[in-house]
């Protein structure tokens, strides 16, 4: 059974990060389609679906490389926040975030170091904060 589906997917595009990404949100949709009782939002989640899948058995595997390249920079935009949020989630109990006031860059400095003197690394304004 194993040797048989690894024959059928020799030559397939196979799941990559655009397919999985496709069976969440059509995953979402789905859900969503379901709650709101709007049963085009289930039929697109179903297309969403088919499309994945497509990709997923596509032996057009240049093609499916390609259209993945084109849609990563697209989710970067999409998940850069929430990994900026994750970071300082990781870092809340060690450091604390500063904005400088002239020009609103981000700064982070080690907690527990008391008054500190902060200069801002982009226009070199200081000020001083408790830590
Ligand atoms: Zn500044």
């Amino acid at each position: 059974m194993e040797e048989r589906f690894r024959r059928f997917m020799a030559g397939r595009h196979g799941p990559d990060i655009l397919s999985q990404d496709l069976v969440r949100g059509s995953l979402g949709m789905l859900l969503l389609g379901i709650v709101i009782r709007q049963s085009i939002i289930t039929w697109l989640a179903v297309g969403l679906t088919g499309y994945a899948w497509y990709r997923i058995l596509s032996k057009d595997v240049a093609k499916r490389a390609a259209e993945r390249q084109k849609y990563l920079p697209f989710r970067a935009k999409i998940t850069a926040p929430f990994r900026k949020w994750i970071a300082r989630a990781k870092t809340r109990k060690t450091h604390r975030i500063f904005h400088c006031d002239q020009c609103g860059e981000t700064m982070k400095v080690p907690k527990g170091k008391g008054t500190i003197r902060i200069t801002c690394p982009q226009c070199g304004h200081t000020f001083t904060k408790k830590t």
